[in-house]
């Protein structure tokens, strides 16, 4: 499945791969000997019989207890066409502003080089990484044919779960880019790479009598941590586009163990609302609305903003994992609360603005200090607590308010101005 959009660096990729199977699929090799598969699947409606993968389609179907509704359209292709159709529905969908403006903030925020083209990056990430996508406008699915059998019918069965969502929850419309959605459809984006891994992963266990949800949080983080390219890209981009798949597992999981294939049908109609949620389950069961952050105002009259998006929980703990070990960018980003990324354009010139609020004062202490080391490592607090360094980015300030706090990166000027404009900038925020 494809989710046509960048927009925070948690899904900065997965927007674009989103709904592919991008990273590698393999669970651990199960010890157990094979046995016979469990005769307590769910019941399935008929499948369709016909199709190209009509016999996939219905596995998938029953594994996941789930009807198709009718058969998917697909094919194997040569990773070339693959990659052609995946270049083209990018020209479609992505709004170039969008690019841009998130280039702007990833140079601004010290994750990618100066001279940093997005575009090409993702493209190096996809030649590597793509196994097969399901295209939601054209109810499609590819499988690159250059796989080994086994993980082509591995992809087969994630990209077909990809098809059953988009038949039974409408999968298209729900990841159409809407200006400040990011983090929304970051956590829908990985429900949906939850449950495609899930039914994947039992279909792949079946014959040692396993499922994913014999999984354990340990063999999930190895997974995870074991998902690294050979391309040269910005890491951050390579934790984007693993993200989903893992966030979304344990999600799925924690519902299937409570409920079944149910309680993840049920998500489909009250997804989580943020990648807080999607962290957090029981912030999923409360119902923990994130806090409405506006952007900041512009630097100066002679600016206008390209680009908003909310980063989320995961594109915050996506950041902080730069310069801090996985489990502790993960706890710095654990207060969060709500944020608004804005990049301002003036005749090419972008300034940067990341407001974030976090639940309480003591976590946005801890995500400040969390902060300094990657943005501004060499700047002294002033006597209002704000820190500011020059450097050749342009100066960049980082201010707390309470709860609340900001960076802000002009693309020149002084620390003066750059101070000046985070002091607004936060003020703006809610208290
Ligand atoms: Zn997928």
């Amino acid at each position: 499945m494809r989710r046509p959009y960048l927009n925070t660096p948690a899904t900065l990729t997965s927007l674009l791969l989103g709904f592919a199977t991008s990273c590698a699929p393999k669970p651990p090799e199960p010890t157990a000997p094979p046995t016979a598969p469990s005769a307590s699947t769910p019941e399935a409606q008929t499948p369709p019989e016909s199709g190209p993968f009509a016999k996939e389609l219905a596995e998938v179907a029953k594994v996941r207890g789930l009807g198709a509704k009718h058969a998917v359209a697909g094919r194997r292709v040569s990773r070339e066409e693959m990659m052609r159709e995946v270049d083209a529905e990018l020209e479609r969908e992505v709004p170039p502003s969008v690019v841009t403006g998130l280039t702007a903030a990833l140079v601004a925020l010290r994750l990618a080089p100066s001279d940093f083209d997005y575009m090409s990056a993702v493209r190096s990430l996809m030649g590597e990484k793509l196994a097969g996508f399901y295209q939601p406008r054209t109810k499609t699915l590819f499988i690159a044919q250059d796989l080994p059998e086994n993980e082509q019918i591995a992809t087969l069965h994630h990209e077909l779960v990809h098809a059953l969502q988009d038949q039974h929850f409408d999968l298209g419309p729900r990841v159409a880019y809407r200006e400040g959605a990011g983090d929304e459809q970051a956590a829908l984006h990985a429900l949906a790479e939850g449950e495609a891994m899930h039914v994947m992963v039992d279909l792949m266990l079946a014959p040692y009598g396993k499922s994913a949800l014999d999984l354990s949080e340990e063999q999930l983080a190895a997974m995870e941590a074991d998902q690294t390219v050979d391309v040269d890209v910005p890491p951050v981009l390579v934790r984007s586009l693993v993200s989903p798949y893992f966030d979304g597992q344990r999600f799925v999981q924690a519902l299937r163990r409570r409920g079944g294939w149910g309680a993840v049908t049920k998500a489909w109609s009250a997804p989580p609302m943020s990648s807080e949620q999607l962290l957090h389950i029981a912030k999923y069961d409360a119902k923990e609305p994130p806090i409405q952050v506006t952007a900041a105002p512009p630097p100066s009259a002679e600016y206008r903003r390209e680009f908003r998006d909310v980063m989320g929980e995961q594109g915050l703990r996506a950041v902080l994992q730069e310069w801090h070990s996985a489990p502790v960018g993960a706890a710095l980003a654990s207060g969060w609360g709500g944020d608004q990324l804005a990049v301002y354009d003036s005749a090419g010139k972008r300034a940067v603005a990341w407001l974030i609020v976090m639940d309480t004062e003591a976590f946005a202490g801890r995500l400040e200090k969390g902060l300094v080391p990657g943005l501004v490592p060499s700047a002294a607090p002033a006597a209002d607590g704000s820190r500011c360094e020059e450097s050749p980015r342009g100066p960049t300030a980082l201010l707390r308010d309470g709860r609340r706090l900001v960076v802000a990166v002009l693309p020149d000027g002084s620390c003066t101005a750059a101070r000046s404009w985070a002091t607004a900038a936060v003020a703006a925020a809610p208290q």
